[in-house]
């Protein structure tokens, strides 16, 4: 087992050691619920599912926890403006708690289609006020924030001062950021412009606001994670991961809360998913070129050619490395449906196959030897900083071996009763445990094969225009008959 991880704090890819093996502790940043999930945010969180399977498929145990952002992150992510999840409330005449609860159902809902396991926690912000609130009041007491105007920034420059270096994830540099800033000095209620709120003041309109020692506020959208990661997880933790986007100043924070709340990093390696993109620009709410799961699941969206099921796009997804952008296109899409039916046929006959021994066949070693490489090299890929691209070329290698013996082109007997029932084993293993890869049978399995016993029947008593029907029945659900000398089978249309 070695199993590397691209750390965007160490900037390589360091060998994954845990703290306390075989458990793991792993945070990343869920969604803010304040709209439907699109497929970019799909992208990050099956990329951590991902890693949440593969490290239990390794024997680890995780702890997962992923988080509902369900106040305090504000308009243009900020300090300044209105709360996301607040300004839909308003827009809609609901509840807040009314749109967080229908945004967490439809992200629930998106995340099952997509066959992405639910985490072991899932923390909510409002539910962890109290640790927020306690954790300003330590920060204020460490000297590393401080109270302006019924809101409580946290003090970069004090935390500088004790030795630290803010900016060190993304690579900032404070002076540039400085330059970046709009905000002008002595017009605000910071210190440094770089000071980021931990704790709101909230005027009377705003919707979500609660008592605490400054007067009635709301938490800053970095402290939650603060507070619901240590609080679960511990103050130093193993991974923590999130979309690209949330490195600066997201992520960047959380490492200051923490380090300056315990003295210790939070967090041992840090990932980030790079971006889904729609020709070449980052698929977003606010660009509008995004496209929900449902839309894609329809066809309906004036971008797609064609319907797409949710593996084909699971599968999709899954071929690129997670640390590479991924474009979204019709072409790229359609070659994955094709892919994903080649594999899912593979796992349906490999399911059915049994081993036979035969006397007189002889062992062939060099298929023997391909397949062992390919088992091995399916492990080299996904320890490769989860390489799919190169696991999922090997698991492409595996399948040609399998359609062999389907066809009665390789005899299992040729390959040894040991390397078979490996081969068998570590496919279904790979496609349905490590990868989430699912069969998606239009109609259940025995009602298909009741049709294959309509079809025999209706051959051999040449009633032609019957075999027609059972033909266009599978048919239209994307599926095909295989007639092949030593058996009937159908197939997904490849
Ligand atoms: P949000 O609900 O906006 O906070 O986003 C939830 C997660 O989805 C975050 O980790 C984002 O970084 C991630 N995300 C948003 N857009 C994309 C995208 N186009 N591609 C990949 N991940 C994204
Ligand atoms: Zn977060």
């Amino acid at each position: 087992m070695s199993l590397k991880i691209y750390n965007t704090l160490t900037r390589q890819k360091d060998l994954f050691t845990p703290l306390a093996p075989p458990y793991v502790g792993m945070y990343v940043c869920g969604p803010t619920v304040y709209n439907n999930a699109h497929l970019g945010n799909v992208r990050t969180f099956m990329t951590f599912d991902l890693l949440f399977r593969y490290l239990t498929h390794l024997g680890y145990k995780v702890r997962y926890v992923r988080n509902i952002t369900d106040v305090g992150h504000l308009v243009g992510d900020g300090d300044e403006g209105e709360d996301k999840i607040g300004r839909m409330a308003k827009l809609e005449q609901l509840e807040p708690m009314e749109i967080v609860q229908r945004y967490t159902n439809d992200f629930h809902r998106v995340m099952e289609d997509f066959n992405i396991l639910p985490p072991s926690i899932e923390p909510t912000a409002t539910g962890h006020l109290i640790e927020q609130i306690e954790a300003v009041q330590d920060l204020i007491k460490k000297g590393l924030a401080y109270e302006s105007n019924g809101s409580v920034y946290f003090d970069i420059n004090a935390y500088n001062a004790a030795g630290n270096d803010y900016g060190k994830l993304s690579g900032r540099i404070l002076e540039d950021l400085l330059n970046e800033t709009r905000e002008l000095d002595g017009q605000s209620e910071k210190r440094n412009p770089l000071d980021f709120a931990i704790w709101k003041n909230a005027s009377p309109e705003h919707l979500m606001q609660w008592n605490s020692p400054w007067g009635r506020g709301f938490p800053g959208w970095h402290l939650e994670c603060t507070c619901m990661s240590a609080k679960y997880l511990g103050n130093q933790f193993d991974i923590h991961g999130g979309g690209m986007d949330l490195k600066f100043p997201h992520h960047e924070c959380e490492i200051a809360q923490g380090k300056g709340l315990t003295g210790t990093d939070p967090v041992r390696y840090w990932m980030h998913t790079n971006m889904l993109t729609v020709n070449g620009q980052k698929m977003s709410k606010s660009l509008g070129n995004s496209f929900l799961p449902a839309q894609l699941f329809s066809g309906d969206h004036e971008l797609l050619e064609q319907a797409y099921s949710p593996m084909t796009v699971r599968f999709f997804m899954l071929q690129s490395q997670y640390r590479s952008t991924l474009d979204f296109s019709n072409d790229a899409l359609k070659a994955a449906q094709k892919g994903f039916k080649r594999l899912a046929n593979g796992l349906r006959v490999l399911k059915s196959l049994e081993y036979v021994a035969e006397e007189g066949v002889v062992s062939d070693e060099k298929k023997r030897e391909d397949i062992e490489k390919s088992l091995q090299g399916f492990y080299d890929g996904m320890n490769d900083d989860l390489n799919t691209s190169v696991a999922i070329a090997h698991l492409f290698n595996l399948l040609k071996y399998v359609n062999m013996l389907y066809m009665n082109q390789l005899k299992a007997a040729a390959l040894g009763e040991d390397l078979f029932a490996k081969l068998k084993e570590n496919f279904i293993i790979f496609f349905e445990d490590v990868l989430g890869l699912q069969e998606e049978p239009a109609e259940g399995t025995a009602v298909l094969t009741g049709m294959l016993n309509l079809y025999r029947e209706y051959k051999a008593a040449q009633q032609y225009d019957k075999v027609d029907e059972v033909r266009s029945y599978f048919k239209n659900q994307g599926l095909v008959i295989r007639d092949m000398k030593h058996r009937i089978d159908w197939a997904y249309e490849e």
